[in-house]
């Protein structure tokens, strides 16, 4: 027995923490078995899709709900465009109500709240 391993090594990489409770849950696992929180899928984003969409309604042109969506550059460069010209900010809109808009890390935002 080494008495000296990583207290980390023991968890079972299937397992991963309830962002509500804590407790452990199966990786697969939709929701905590333990308090009922829905859990976070592979690909699966965890900023929500109501923010971002009033933000692009609201202020898309700015590119306010890029920023959200931790996507800085093309933020940026659809406040210099003013989104550009309004049709990028359409886009988005759709991809949104679609549910293919994918933050800075490349998943999809799916959770409205
Ligand atoms: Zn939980």
């Amino acid at each position: 027995m080494n008495t000296n391993a990583d207290p980390n090594a023991s968890l079972n990489p299937q397992m991963v923490f309830c962002r509500a409770c804590g407790r452990q849950v199966h990786v697969s696992a939709t929701s905590c078995p333990g308090c009922g929180a829905r859990q976070i899928a592979a690909g699966e984003s965890a900023r929500l899709l109501l923010p971002a969409f009033l933000l692009c309604l609201v202020f898309g042109y700015l590119g306010a709900h890029r920023y959200y969506a931790g996507k800085i550059g093309t933020g940026i460069l659809m406040l210099l465009t003013a989104g550009g010209l309004g049709i990028w900010v359409l886009i988005d809109l759709i991809m949104l109500l679609s549910g293919t808009f994918t933050d800075i890390e490349g998943r999809r935002l799916t959770r409205w709240l």
